[in-house]
């Protein structure tokens, strides 16, 4: 089953990444770029580069690491570009098509651009049909596609007047990374709903990110997030700035919860210790008698961390993780989910054996996983099994660029806390609560989005996606982190 939604379209959640400076092999630190941005996105990778006169690009299905080969970035690098633009989007079993896979590139008889794409748009069906009915024609389902059919219809502005042109027709939540023959430019929504960052590379180059971590992997030095509602420009006489927009700020918790690396700063708050601070606010609201703390690795383990700090308990290492399982291609159905989240994870029996238990995870969606390891935990003789998740009650889906599943399937959106602790067979179970979880992300994070735990949107949804992604069928999107 490809990740798409009843309506055909292909739901987004990635990571965008740019490269400018001359003397500056583009190609392979793009390539090292994208893996750091792989937990982002494992359905497809792909990268674009440019000289200025010529454009080349190599996209494929799959992992940074299976789509490019050595060839692949000596082609790229051959050219001897100054500009790279690069994309890593989500991951499904089964995986998606190749035409929606980015950065899209776009040829004009004013120019070429690559554009990559980090957010979902909520009026994007209605442009389409608006360009459409204009005699657009598109050769792609995603969002992205609507961006560039707008901005081309105001390329005689010239790129950056043309792109503020279209960006003023767009809704929703945009991390854009484009590249043309002269320059790159990063863009940010004007409610900064996913992250992107701006640093300094060697040799006098910049680049653009999702994620801080992506500088520090290509030995770059971050200079700064760029604001929402901000476009930056970079070309051969430096970085210029200009701010298309103002409107309140909604940047996504999720980016902090999970969704982020532990190892990058988004908007001046590291993630990393986000999860410890939310950790600590668990313990104080839901203290728990017990002999150890456990996490769920890998995005679970700095909450943990911060919970047995707070309750003065020792942390232990109960769930080992198997981290040569990436994407699993198993069909959905609970019994080969089971089978899935054992390959992953295994419960240390040395470790839990006799033992009251804490477990904490970053979240609960379907509530599949902490079913499965509350039971292995009990089968590897835990006495008491209480399990923490570091966020409110995951209730309402996303539509701002994390792929969640229909509230059908969002197990809080149907039970109770009561009735989900019993649904997964715990002991006890406390989920932080909204309060808790906003005043440990403070004062960086005052006005973020938080419609994941709320219902309540920071900006109305295309009515179509709204009952689409309401009706969408089931389908296996568990291993996109972890
Ligand atoms: P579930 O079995 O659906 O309750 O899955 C919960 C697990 O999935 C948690 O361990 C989270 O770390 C992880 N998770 C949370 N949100 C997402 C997401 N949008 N995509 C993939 N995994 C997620």
């Amino acid at each position: 089953m490809p990740n798409v939604a009843v309506d055909g379209k292909l739901r987004e959640e990635c990571g965008v990444l740019g490269l400018y400076g001359r003397g500056l092999d583009v190609a392979r630190l793009g390539y090292f770029g994208l893996f750091a941005l792989q937990h982002r996105g494992q359905e497809s990778a792909g990268l674009a580069v440019t000289d200025g006169k010529e454009i080349k690009a190599h996209k494929g299905l799959g992992l940074v690491a299976d789509v490019f080969t050595e060839e692949d970035i000596a082609s790229l690098g051959s050219l001897g570009a100054h500009t790279a633009v690069g994309h890593v989007r989500y991951s499904t079993a089964g995986g998606g098509g190749l035409a929606n896979s980015q950065p899209l590139v776009a040829n004009h008889r004013r120019g070429h651009i690559a554009l990559a794409h980090n957010g979902n748009l909520v009026n994007g069906e209605q442009l389409r049909e608006e360009l459409e009915s204009q005699g657009a024609i598109f050769h792609t389902t995603s969002d992205t596609e609507v961006i560039l059919s707008m901005l081309a219809r105001y390329r005689q502005y010239g790129n950056e007047n043309a792109l503020v042109q279209a960006l003023a027709h767009v809704q929703g939540a945009y991390s854009l990374v484009l590249g043309t023959e002269a320059q790159l430019i990063g863009v940010r929504d004007p409610r900064g709903f996913r992250p992107l960052c701006l640093g300094r590379t060697g040799c006098g180059g910049y680049i653009l990110a999702s994620e801080s971590a992506a500088i520090d992997a290509i030995g770059g030095r971050f200079i700064r997030d760029i604001l929402p509602g901000e476009l930056v420009i970079i070309d051969k006489s430096g970085v210029r700035s200009r701010r298309f927009a103002d409107s309140p700020v909604s940047a996504c918790i999720f980016e902090y919860i999970y969704f982020a690396r532990n190892d990058s700063t988004i908007d001046g708050l590291n993630v990393y210790r986000a999860r410890q601070e939310l950790g600590k606010q668990l313990a104080l609201e839901h203290p728990a008698q017990a002999d150890i703390v456990i996490s769920v690795p890998d995005s679970g383990t700095p909450a943990a961390l911060g919970y047995a700090a707070a309750a003065n308990l020792p942390f232990a290492e109960g769930l080992v993780k198997n981290r040569y399982v990436g994407r699993t291609f198993i069909e959905p159905g609970q019994e080969l989910r089971e089978l899935k989240v054992k390959l992953k994870l295994t419960a240390n029996i040395e470790v839990i054996a006799g033992k009251r238990v804490v477990m904490v995870d970053d979240s609960i969606v379907r509530g599949t996983t902490m079913q499965i390891l509350v039971r292995m935990l009990r089968q590897a003789g835990a006495s008491q099994v209480h399990v923490r998740v570091s966020c409110p009650p995951y209730v309402s889906p996303c539509y701002f660029g994390i792929d969640t599943p229909s509230t059908a399937e969002l197990v809080a959106a149907q039970c109770d806390v009561k009735e989900m602790c019993a649904l997964i067979g715990a002991d006890s179970l406390g989920f932080l609560s909204l309060d808790g979880t906003l005043a440990a992300l403070s004062p960086a994070q005052t006005s973020a989005c938080v419609s994941c735990f709320t219902g309540v949107y920071p900006m109305s949804i295309d009515k179509v996606k709204r009952e689409t992604r309401l009706v969408r069928p089931a389908d296996d999107w568990s291993d996109v982190r972890g």
